[in-house]
């Protein structure tokens, strides 16, 4: 046991050594970065693709997506007007901070102001990785059920702010989105709450206004390319 938790803190000391490089990069080049974290199916790619298309002609965006096999999700976002490198993690179960250093120099992401991070579905490790992001966000699926932030906290802790998305459920099941908010401010006090649909387009605005107020954050472009 001793053993195993020593080898998992020298895993993650190095993971922030890394993530403390890739914000270097970012903050420097003046990107964004949102770390987007929740189970298969919670609708990450789904917010994806609606953040690409309301980003058109607004902010220039770049996706990175996990998942263990496949570009789908990758393609998905393309057709949704944006750059997607599709990063596939094989055997792990979450992304670190070299998969972006790996990807931060790509064409793709040069002259980019919002990168859009999806990990891969899963609420317990991918918390533990610092990804150099300005932000995690954790997305709950009305279908997942509203006892989520109490059962895997460490995601919600760290979170800056929490989506509850696939609204459009909501009386599908017992899925109280009062005691969905209650439940995350338990366990993190500080977390901001949106609730949205990617379905129907209800609550989009208030996402993008979150989006809009980390980019306005942002201090101005100091190394552009070119
Ligand atoms: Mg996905
Ligand atoms: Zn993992």
């Amino acid at each position: 046991m001793t053993m195993k938790i020593t080898f998992e803190k020298k895993v993650l000391s190095k993971n922030d050594r890394i993530a403390a490089e890739v914000r270097r990069h970012l903050t420097t080049r003046g990107i964004v970065a949102v770390n987007l974290i929740g189970s298969p199916g919670s609708g990450k790619t789904s917010l994806v693709e609606r953040t690409a298309a309301w980003c058109h002609g607004r902010f220039a965006t770049a996706a990175l997506t996990g998942d263990q096999a496949t570009r789908h999700d990758a393609d998905r976002i393309e057709r949704a007007g944006i750059p997607a490198i599709q990063i596939t993690t094989g055997n792990e179960c979450h992304l670190n901070a070299q998969r972006i250093l790996d990807c931060v120099s790509r064409d793709e992401l040069w002259d980019i102001e919002l990168l859009l991070i999806e990990n891969v579905g899963n609420l317990i490790c991918p918390a533990a990785y610092d990804l150099g992001e300005a932000a995690k966000v954790a997305l709950l699926s009305v279908p997942e059920g509203d006892d989520k932030p109490l059962k895997y906290p460490g995601l919600f802790q760290r979170a800056d702010l929490m989506v509850i998305s696939k609204i459009d459920l909501l009386g599908s099941s017992d899925f109280d989105a009062d005691r969905a908010e209650r439940n995350a401010r338990e366990i993190a006090p500080h977390i901001e709450v949106v609730r949205l649909s990617c379905r129907t387009g209800e609550g989009l605005g208030r996402w993008t206004g979150w989006l809009t107020t980390r980019l306005a954050q942002t201090a101005p472009l100091t190394a552009r390319r070119d």
